[in-house]
């Protein structure tokens, strides 16, 4: 078997929510929001498997969806994409990524990522032959900087795996980081793959700036979005790179042989939920921030130490002022003993740099957040 897949857990996401099963608990691990995503959306579907196309679609995506992704990365980033030869449409963000590992990494590329990151990256990066070299990002900030970015890059860099907003630590790089990780790709002639799948998820006004549109970044960035992040509809799996042609073809290789397309109807539904007017998203923007709030307020108010939330579904607790010094043995404890699933962030880094951050999804109903807010009151008894 391979030594890769082999040694490895199974994902924190799965363990976390397989618990909060077997012990009834309220479930603020995995990220996925309570509501069932909009109607309207989800109608699109529906009627398209009823009506419309169910065989093989082409294997860049519906010319409807490629279409409708560029002229929502026109509206809202001012990105000029050719929908025919700079786009292609995949099972999520998650095979986007695989595939664009695959066709970029030689074995022995080194490619550099920033932990915390999400669960997936490390062993694909590995089974793609890459050799991982870790940018350490520490609470509260998770900037980067110059010397931890020249500690990382080598000439045998080829690609740097970025996620932002990132997920678990609900940070946002600042413009200034992004213009230093370009630097560093034009300097080591890097390929940048950016998982921007949160770009909507950002609150208090905030509005997202895509590394594709840094200067010198245009040829050399893959960027990937999601469906399931934009409407609420993690289920669904329909994901969106663009790349400048040359590395599009590549691209384009490593996903004709895994997945090679996507259920139409998603496609349909997808495209058609991209031109919904501003209204929506500043809706969905604002709906998650209140939660945030709320959630936030209850946290704080119980004596917890939150840190800043700016996008994502989730916001985290440090909990080193609790006495506490392994998030994975509190995590465990809050589950069985309270009730609570959360993800122990040390889960995200690769090189145990921190152990005292916890991460809560907020995207849930007031009553899902006040049953959790009432559990985790230290004078609740323990179960
Ligand atoms: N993106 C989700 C999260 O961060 C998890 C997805 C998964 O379970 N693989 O919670």
């Amino acid at each position: 078997m391979n030594p890769i897949f082999s040694a490895l857990e199974t994902s924190v996401f799965e363990v976390m929510s397989q618990l909060a099963r077997e012990t009834g608990a309220i479930n603020l691990g995995q990220g996925f929001p309570d509501d069932p995503g909009p109607e309207d959306v989800r109608a699109r579907a529906a009627e398209a498997v009823m009506t419309g196309w169910n065989q093989y679609p082409p294997m860049m995506g519906l010319p409807e969806l490629r279409q409708a992704v560029a002229a929502h990365y026109r509206r809202w980033q001012g990105l000029e994409l050719d929908a025919d030869r700079e786009i292609m449409v995949t099972s999520g963000a998650t095979e986007a990524i695989a595939g664009a590992l695959m066709a970029l990494l030689a074995p022995g590329d080194e490619v550099v990522l920033f932990e915390p990151m999400y669960d997936a990256y490390v062993p694909l990066v590995r089974r793609a032959g890459g050799i991982p070299k870790f940018v350490t990002l520490k609470p509260p900030h998770f900037g980067l900087t110059e010397e931890a970015l020249a500690q990382a890059f080598s000439p045998k860099t080829r690609v740097v795996l970025f996620n932002n907003p990132l997920n678990p630590t609900a940070t946002i790089f600042s413009e200034a980081d992004l213009d230093l990780l370009a630097d560093f790709c034009v300097r080591f002639d890097a390929v940048a793959i950016c998982d921007e799948v949160w770009e909507h998820v950002v609150f208090d006004g905030r509005r997202h700036v895509p590394v594709l549109s840094r200067p010198q970044m245009r040829e050399r960035t893959v960027k990937i979005s999601s469906a399931g992040k934009i409407f609420s509809l993690t289920g669904w799996k329909v994901g969106f790179v663009m790349a400048a042609p040359p590395l599009m073809r590549v691209l384009a290789k490593a996903h004709q042989y895994i997945t090679f397309t996507t259920p139409p109807n998603l496609q349909a539904a997808v495209a058609y939920g991209l031109g919904k007017d501003d209204g929506y998203f500043e809706g969905m923007r604002a709906g998650f921030q209140r939660s945030r709030d709320r959630f936030a307020k209850g946290l704080e108010d119980l004596g917890y130490a939150v840190l800043p939330s700016a996008g994502t579904y989730f916001l985290n607790v440090d909990i080193a002022p609790l006495g506490e010094a392994d998030d994975v043995a509190f995590c465990r404890r809050l589950v069985m003993e309270k009730g609570v699933a959360a993800i122990p962030v040390s889960a995200f880094y690769a090189q145990g740099a921190v152990k005292t951050v916890v991460r809560f999804c907020f995207a849930k109903r007031d009553e899902t957040l006040d049953g959790a807010l009432e559990r985790l009151d230290p004078r609740h008894p323990v179960r």
